[in-house]
């Protein structure tokens, strides 16, 4: 399967159509991993470290931290892109297991991922950002369609 195929496929099994706000995306996820998903603001990690979000799985939770930025857009993207990851199973690779340098808070059997996202040379990497892109074309889908709700009928 090529990535165009594997990123539509995973969008189609998402069922959510081909509008949905960023919240409904979260339900969606944690009701298909049976986990809670939380995302948290790492204030001291910035761009310029050159990783934009981690994806740490522990026993009852998927974590997404991500570094912060002035962006909301950017910001999104970084979570996106580590939810395109999860949906397309990336984290059951076990050769994903990575150091701890950035988060010595974190016991080491939660730490499960680390990503950076300029690292787009594999194809996984590809794939999570093409799956991204998807995402935040829906989540700006939902956007649109709901201000011009208000716009007709607010
Ligand atoms: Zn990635």
């Amino acid at each position: 399967m090529n990535i165009e195929q594997t990123v539509s496929t995973a969008v189609q099994e998402l069922a959510l159509g081909s509008a949905f706000s960023f919240d409904e995306l979260v339900s969606a996820l944690q009701e298909r991993r049976n986990r809670t998903l939380r995302i948290i603001e790492l204030v001291d990690l910035g761009d310029h470290d050159g990783i934009c979000a981690v994806w740490l799985i522990t026993d009852s939770e998927d974590l997404v931290l991500h570094a912060h930025s002035d962006s909301v857009l950017h910001r999104q993207q970084f979570v996106l892109h580590e939810f395109a990851h999860m949906i397309l199973g990336h984290g059951d690779d076990d050769d994903y297991f990575v150091d701890d340098f950035l988060l010595p808070d974190i016991p080491p059997h939660t730490r499960r991922r680390l990503l950076a996202r300029q690292d787009l040379d594999s194809e996984s990497e590809v794939a999570a950002e093409s799956l991204a892109d998807r995402l935040a074309a829906a989540i700006r889908g939902s956007a649109f369609t709901k201000s011009r709700y208000l716009e007709i009928f607010g």
